[in-house]
C-alpha cells in the first residue's frame, strides 16, 4: 500500500523541508535545498580517494625503488611497475 512496485515514482520529497517535488527537480523551490550539490560532494570524494589512490602508488613506487636496491624484488617486476608508472 505504502510501496507499489507497478507505480511509477514521478515525484520526491525534499530532505531538507519535506515539499513534494517532481523527480526532475534540481533544487527544491521552498528552500532552496540543491540535489545537484548531493552529487558535487560525491565527486570530490571520488577525487580524493584517486590522489590517495596516486599517493599510494608514489609510495609502493618509491618501496619498491628500495626493495630494488636490496635485490630481492624482481628485476623485471620493478621494471614493468616503471613503465606503468608516468615517474621518471
Ligand atoms: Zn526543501
Amino acid at each position: 500500500m505504502f510501496w507499489n512496485k507497478s507505480n511509477k515514482i514521478d515525484h520526491k520529497f525534499c530532505p531538507a523541508c519535506g515539499l513534494k517535488l517532481k523527480i526532475e527537480d534540481t533544487f527544491c523551490v521552498k528552500c532552496g535545498y540543491s540535489f545537484a550539490e548531493r552529487v558535487k560532494k560525491k565527486n570530490a570524494i571520488n577525487k580524493r580517494n584517486t590522489i590517495l589512490f596516486i599517493i599510494l602508488l608514489i609510495i609502493a613506487y618509491f618501496g619498491l625503488r628500495y626493495a630494488n636496491g636490496q635485490t630481492w624484488i624482481p628485476t623485471s617486476f620493478a621494471d614493468a611497475l616503471r613503465t606503468i608508472l608516468p615517474i621518471k
